[in-house]
């Protein structure tokens, strides 16, 4: 592990598996500085076990960036169940997994993802106590992504294109699922016109009739003449291959690790295109969960959520005043408040 690529000093790593329950899995904790590591729980067939722990590294790092760059006092975590959420996910093996999260004592927090649910997380609640929407306002769930996604959006459009409407402006939404199909449903609203994909043929379909969406085949949304990208499907999106296609002036979206690389973000520079980091953007979930112990109405939650338009502005005015990136410049803010707490 400790020659992982991904591994940035990860205060711990459990590896566990339950031959009763069939559960393997890996609980990452890159950072509790700042409160109780927050993170989703992926439950996908990774082909193997490097995988599984890369994408536990990953995103475990990109939680504590997202809690940090919004002031929240939670750190970052992510665990993977190896395994076919269709398939091998049983009350048992969620129960077990709900034990080892309690085995960690609070230094964890549990929260759904790809392969897991709201309903899973009840069964894991058996179990510890430590999991997110345990709150009444989770029966409902709110587009907490998108909407957060929307703001960043809002703030990137005066910075970069000087304009605070969004009528005559033309965004590619790449993935229409939980995050990219709202999204759709605020851009069209406020008067953008949408370019979108996705690997489901219905879901196009739906957004062409629903929101007057243009319907482009995935590998044509980077060429596309448009004001604004929005990648709302995959990590590893901006690399070599697609950053010389790409004609808009911002980056914004809500997948996680859009850069394949570090050096994507120069890249990206380079060509004059604005990126918004991607866990400033999308960190609408972990907000709505701090908010939900506060004030769980939908308002206030969403309310909370705003603070993203804030942050993205004064991140990108940093960036314009000291001609660094966005990126480097919200890295920068991360690591100084963690070196504050750890002090
Ligand atoms: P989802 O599974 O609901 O939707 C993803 C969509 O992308 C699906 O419709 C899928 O068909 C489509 N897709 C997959 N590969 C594609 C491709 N190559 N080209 C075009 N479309 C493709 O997922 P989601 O919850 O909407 O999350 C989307 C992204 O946002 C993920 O990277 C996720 O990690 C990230 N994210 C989600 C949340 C959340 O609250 N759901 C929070 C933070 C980050």
């Amino acid at each position: 592990m400790f020659t992982n690529p991904d591994y940035d000093n990860h205060e711990h790593v459990v590896f566990h598996r339950d031959p009763e329950t069939g559960l393997t899995a890996i609980i990452a904790l890159h950072s509790t500085v700042l409160g109780p590591a927050f993170g989703g729980c992926r439950m996908y067939p990774y082909d193997d076990e490097d995988q599984a722990l890369t994408d536990a590294l990953r995103l475990s790092r990109g939680m504590t960036y997202k809690a940090a760059i919004c002031g929240l006092p939670y750190g970052g975590g992510k665990s993977v169940i190896i395994g076919d959420s269709k398939s091998d996910k049983t009350p048992s093996l969620l129960r077990a997994m709900g034990r080892l999260v309690e085995a960690l004592g609070g230094r964890y927090i549990i929260a759904d993802d790809v392969g897991t649910s709201l309903d899973d997380l009840a069964v894991m609640r058996q179990e510890t106590s430590h999991t997110a929407a345990a709150t009444a306002a989770a029966q409902e769930p709110l587009a907490v992504t998108a909407h957060g996604v929307l703001m960043a959006i809002e703030a990137a459009v005066v910075a970069q294109l000087q304009r605070t409407d969004f009528a005559g402006l033309t965004v590619a939404v790449q993935g229409l699922g939980s995050v990219g199909m709202p999204l759709c449903q605020a851009l069209q609203t406020r008067g953008a016109a949408l370019i979108v994909t996705d690997m489901d043929a219905k879901k196009m379909a739906a957004a062409s009739q629903d929101y007057g969406a243009t319907a482009v085949a995935p590998d044509d949304i980077y060429d596309q003449a448009v004001d604004l990208f929005a990648p709302c499907a995959l990590g590893a999106v901006l690399n070599d291959q697609t950053i010389p296609r790409l004609k808009a002036r911002i980056v914004c979206g809500g997948a996680n690790n859009q850069l394949l690389e570090s050096r994507h973000d120069q890249a990206l520079a380079g060509r004059g295109i604005t990126y918004v980091p991607d866990y400033l953007a999308n960190a609408g979930g972990v907000i709505d969960f701090y908010q939900e112990f506060i004030d769980d109405s939908p308002t206030a939650i969403l309310a909370s959520v705003e603070r993203i338009r804030g942050i993205t502005e004064s991140v990108l005015a940093s960036a314009e005043a000291s001609g660094k990136t966005a990126l480097e410049v919200a890295d920068a803010m991360v690591r100084e408040r963690l070196k504050e707490a750890a002090s």
